[in-house]
């Protein structure tokens, strides 16, 4: 077992903060995982499981063992029905996993395409994208269960998924998810209920009803490049400037409240919900009290997205942080809306 010490984490997190881990260590196999929580348990580290470290704030050192899982298998189970169970291991980059569906003819997560971030991760925040949320596609989870020490398959239904939330986000480190399995297949149907990607297809004039499953997948590869094309040209690529992208939850209100809002700002974007509740744009709301662009030092708010916040070279999470913390102080006395934070911070 190759444990490493003060293991520098800063090509670990898409922001690109400099920070190390107490220990560190990349484990393949779930022999290598269960050894390495043992070493934690013996020697009474805390564990943090780390993936693609695109949904990270990193403020100090991470105390105790960083696990970081690093097998990219996919296996393929086709059903009596036609469709087919595709089951990929937690070190996989979530992309390069959907492209291979799609390469494989199976339709289903071509609206979650570009998401960065390793397959491991995907459910912790339940990640969504485009009209689509992961749980909609998920057949099941496997973890193990640190407090019980025992494998567990899990169902969505047992994952206590919502809006950017499931059981592994409220509680950190609980679970280690090695395995992700998908229910897919060649006529899995086509979402295209947000607007800029239907509008984007019907501006090349694409047939959104499809005939038949050959029709389907070649649809799905479409939505997925226009996707593609969508995200590259909204989202600052962290390659280039640190950022974990949507760095706030959208907000949801009750109706009278959004009703409120809107009579003071007639622009306000809003969705309203199935329950009744209605969903703010977190990123109009940081908009409107001027924080696009905003710099503070070597972070700040990105000039085209307001909602994405940015680290520049050089600054720090807690600089970030206190940014974070202007912007929520902000829109609460200005909308009376608590914003969230959507990446994990330590
Ligand atoms: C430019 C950009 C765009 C983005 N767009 C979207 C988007 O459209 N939709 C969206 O939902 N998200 C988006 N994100 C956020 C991010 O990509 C996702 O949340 C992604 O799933 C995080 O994966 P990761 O491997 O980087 O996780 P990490 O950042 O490494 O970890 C995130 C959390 O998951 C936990 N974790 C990691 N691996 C495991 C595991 N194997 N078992 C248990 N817990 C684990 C970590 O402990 C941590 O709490 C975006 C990020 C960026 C930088």
């Amino acid at each position: 077992m190759n444990i490493e010490h003060n293991h520098s984490l800063q090509a670990f997190n898409s922001f690109g903060f400099t920070a190390y881990a107490e220990h560190f260590i990349t484990v393949s196999s779930d022999e290598q995982l269960l050894e390495a929580l043992a070493t934690a348990n013996s020697e009474k580290w805390p564990v943090f499981l780390l993936g693609g470290g695109s949904n990270l704030v990193l403020t100090r050192p991470i105390p105790g063992l960083v696990i970081h899982l690093t097998n990219q298998e996919t296996t393929y189970q086709q059903q009596s029905d036609g469709t087919t169970l595709v089951t990929v291991a937690a070190g996989k980059p979530w992309h390069e996993f959907v492209v291979e569906t799609l390469d494989n003819d199976l339709a289903g997560l071509e609206n979650l395409s570009l998401i960065p971030g390793n397959a491991g991760a995907a459910p912790v925040q339940n990640i969504g994208a485009y009209g689509v949320e992961l749980n909609t596609r998920l057949h099941s989870v496997r973890a193990y269960h640190r407090a019980s020490a025992s494998w567990q398959t899990m169902k969505p239904s047992d994952c206590a998924f919502s809006y950017r939330d499931s059981v592994f986000k409220q509680n950190p480190n609980e679970f280690v998810i090695t395995h992700v399995t998908f229910l897919l297949s060649a006529s899995t149907p086509a979402v295209l209920s947000y607007a800029a990607l239907n509008q984007a297809l019907t501006a090349n004039n694409i047939n959104t009803n499809p005939e038949n499953a050959a029709d389907n997948i070649a649809l799905a590869k479409i939505i997925s490049q226009t996707v593609i094309n969508i995200r590259q040209s909204k989202l600052p690529d962290p390659k280039i400037i640190g950022n974990a992208g949507s760095f706030f939850k959208n907000p949801v209100v009750d109706a009278v409240h959004a009703q409120t809002l809107k009579a003071a700002h007639p622009n306000l974007v809003a969705y309203p919900q199935p329950d009744g509740r209605v969903k703010l744009a977190a990123g109009w709301l940081i908009d409107t009290l001027g924080f696009k662009g905003y710099r503070k030092g070597n972070v700040g708010v990105h000039t085209e997205q307001a909602l994405v916040l940015v680290h520049h070279g050089g600054g720090t999470g807690e600089e970030l942080m206190s940014v974070a913390q202007e912007i929520i102080t902000k829109v609460d006395a200005n909308f009376d809306v608590r914003l969230e934070i959507e990446p994990v911070v330590v």
